[in-house]
């Protein structure tokens, strides 16, 4: 069964302007923007401007050039936020898959949060 994507989530909407979002860093492919409640001092969510729903959707089905220009970005809002490991502590990047992942925005994310000591994966 394909992936179906729903172009009213709410990321789909910050793609088209219609909801105003905090930036940090954009290319051709992904935008990088602050999460609307962060969990930690950096906490950054990259979503490629492709409609995939989850990362297996965007790893199986996205072109190496979105691929590529989402992973970049990636890295380099790592950079920016002075948490990767050129220079910084490091950090935690995850993304959350359907209802067992739960996954509220069923638009492919990836959580970037640093800024301090994340702790255990959560059980
Ligand atoms: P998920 O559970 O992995 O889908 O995470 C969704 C994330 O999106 C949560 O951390 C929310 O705080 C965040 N979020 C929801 N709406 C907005 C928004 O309008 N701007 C920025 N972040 C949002």
């Amino acid at each position: 069964m394909a992936y179906q994507y729903d172009d009213n989530n709410i990321f789909a909407r910050i793609l088209r302007g219609e909801i105003p979002n905090d930036t940090v860093a954009e290319n051709d492919y992904a935008l990088a923007f602050r999460d609307i409640a962060p969990k930690a001092p950096t906490h950054v969510l990259v979503i490629p401007k492709g409609k995939y729903v989850s990362f297996d959707d965007f790893a199986a089905n996205a072109s190496e050039a979105e691929i590529m220009g989402f992973m970049r970005l990636s890295a380099q809002v790592a950079k920016a936020e002075g948490v990767s490991l050129e220079g910084g502590n490091g950090f935690r990047a995850i993304t959350n898959a359907g209802s067992d992942g739960v996954q509220e925005v069923p638009h492919f994310h990836l959580h970037i949060m640093g800024g301090r000591n994340m702790g255990p994966m959560l059980a």
